[in-house]
């Protein structure tokens, strides 16, 4: 499995628990181990786990969600010499239905263009949609019924896409909303447990190890 990445408050983090899991080693070498000492590494130990888990279902989601922008492939054609073979890819662009769509260079006639569909899945099921539409209309007025025949196959080809796709972009949706969600509750825990440990590493520094039991939060 790929290495989650970590996020710089959780590296942070993670440091601050390591400093406390060694001291605590130590002290348990020692037999110097107190009930709030080991109370204070089952949490850390707990948010550890908590957060690595976190960042490994935060890798697979996005992972996922770039597979499936990128899933679209553009047969581009040069608009001057229909050829494609000396096409570079330049960027892309928003056009006027709001959909970005790729933009290309053909090193052969100097020709830069837009290509007419989008590049991504979101933007490609309107654009069905909104061709599915237009078909269907020039359908109504057609008289030859080989065209209509054909027309209607393509017409179920990508209502039978669209059927596929939709699914698989909600449950992407849902998954980055939900994502967003619970790195919010992560940001805050890990913001709070940060200061908790930080304030606790400020007391060892500033009284004799063996008083830090004593010590409570005046704060
Ligand atoms: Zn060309």
């Amino acid at each position: 499995m790929k290495q989650p990445a970590l996020k710089p408050n959780e590296r942070e983090l993670i440091k601050l628990i390591r400093f406390f899991s060694k001291r605590a080693a130590r002290l348990m070498e020692e037999g110097e181990l107190s009930a709030e000492h080991t109370q204070m590494t089952a949490a850390c130990e707990n948010l550890e786990t908590q957060l690595i888990t976190h960042a490994a279902n935060r890798t697979a989601i996005m992972d996922k969600r770039e597979r499936l922008l990128n899933i679209i492939e553009d047969n581009a054609q040069c608009p001057k010499c229909n050829k494609a073979d000396m096409l570079k890819r330049t960027g892309s662009t928003t056009n006027e239905h709001g959909w970005k769509c790729n933009t290309y260079k053909c090193r052969r006639c100097n020709t830069a263009f837009t290509w007419n569909r989008p590049n991504n899945p979101w933007d490609m099921v309107e654009f069905l949609e909104m061709y599915i539409g237009q078909l269907q209309l020039a359908m109504a007025a057609e008289q030859n019924q080989d065209v209509i025949n054909h027309t209607e196959d393509a017409v179920a080809q990508m209502k039978d896409s669209l059927s596929r796709l939709r699914p698989v972009l909600q449950t992407s949706d849902e998954e980055v909303d939900a994502l967003q969600q619970k790195e919010k509750e992560m940001d805050k825990l890990i913001h709070q447990f940060k200061t908790y440990l930080q304030i606790e590493k400020i007391k060892l520094n500033a009284y004799p190890e063996e008083e830090d039991a004593e010590e409570e939060d005046n704060q």
